[in-house]
């Protein structure tokens, strides 16, 4: 099989071109190297083994001719390229809506030309201001006003899904939409603001662990391996077409005890910093407070849900920020 992967060298797309090439596939990955980055496939590019069968390119998914070329020559395409974090959306507020609305429609257009397969990546922040738990895929989307940008990120996915589901139900091109909750594990970097490689950065630093507002706003967390393999059963499964599926964790914790667990793991001496929201992010920021994914769909479409404990996550990450001991991030 031969697999594009749009966002190829990202934390999740590093992840997914690793799993299928370990199987035996042909990866293309393309990325423009916003938030991506070389040092992700690196080990990838030095095995011989996948010498002839995984290609990379340093290009903008908007090059219209080069996703033409690329999507003509495999047999699927996963699109994960996108901008992505909190932070990164509301400081990039143009690029971060044409990257995700007009990316998402050039792949959808030319998959729908060539009939491939296609997986499009949706979020969690599409469900917008809900309480209650879990989130279902029929649940209502709950938006605030368009001042406050946040939202952006939220809608254009949102017009992504409608897209898809478009063509799936006028043109009947097989696409599966996935609505990813929060996804962490080794290679996901702090920068663009999120939470985990962040704490545990900052509790090995000895620098002040920061929780945004009270810190009782919660979140499940997926370990990125049991994300790629929720991926790849769903992508061999005819019945997930033309859906849109959850994909997230079961175990849901609060910010603040979730400082706590990364201090008590790290034995950090660390400070339990509370900062407030107009501190942290720019004015007219909201938090959502709640966020936990119901699996039943995926569930039943692939007889599979995320299951690697909150720990052996919180472990793997901790591992890898001590293996790689002063990375720039
Ligand atoms: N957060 C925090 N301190 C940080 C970074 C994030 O308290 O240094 C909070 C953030 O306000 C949110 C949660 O952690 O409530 C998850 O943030 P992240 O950006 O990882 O993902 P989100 O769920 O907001 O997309």
């Amino acid at each position: 099989m031969r697999i594009l992967i749009t966002g190829g060298m990202g934390f999740i797309g590093s992840h997914l071109a690793d799993a299928y090439l370990k199987k035996g596939d042909t990866v293309y990955v393309i990325d423009n190297l916003t938030t991506g980055s070389l040092s992700n496939i690196k080990h990838l590019r030095q095995n011989p083994l996948y010498d002839d069968r995984f290609f990379t390119i340093v290009e903008d998914i908007l090059n219209y001719e080069k996703m033409e070329d690329l999507i003509s020559r495999v047999d699927m395409v996963i699109h994960l390229a996108a901008a992505v974090g909190v932070q990164y959306i509301i400081d990039n507020p143009i690029s971060s809506i044409i990257t995700n609305v007009r990316g998402t429609e050039i792949v959808l257009e030319i998959a729908n030309k060539y009939q491939k397969k296609v997986l499009i990546t949706s979020t969690s922040e599409v469900y917008g201001k809900h309480t209650h738990a879990p989130l279902r895929e029929t649940d209502d989307c709950v938006y605030g006003p368009s001042s406050r940008f946040r939202w952006s990120y939220a809608a254009g996915k949102f017009i992504d899904e409608f897209t898809a589901l478009a063509y799936h139900k006028e043109k009947g091109l097989p696409v599966v939409v996935i609505r990813l909750f929060n996804t962490v594990g080794p290679r996901q970097t702090g920068r663009y603001g999120m939470v985990i490689p962040r704490f545990v950065k900052q509790a090995l630093s000895g620098a002040p662990i920061t929780v945004y507002g009270d810190g009782t706003q919660t979140r499940t967390f997926t370990h990125v391996k049991d994300v790629v393999k929720a991926i790849m059963l769903l992508m061999k499964e005819n019945r997930a077409e033309g859906e849109v599926v959850n994909i997230g964790g079961r175990e849901e914790i609060s910010i603040l005890s979730l400082a706590k667990k990364i201090k008590e793991m790290t034995e950090s001496s660390s400070e339990i910093k509370f900062v407030p929201y107009d501190v942290a992010y720019p004015k007219d920021f909201e938090d959502m407070q709640r966020r936990v994914p119901s699996l039943e769909k995926l569930k039943s479409l692939i007889g599979y849900t995320p299951d690697t404990p909150l720990d052996d996550i919180l472990y793997d990450v901790i591992e890898y920020f001590k293996r790689w001991e002063g990375i720039a991030w």
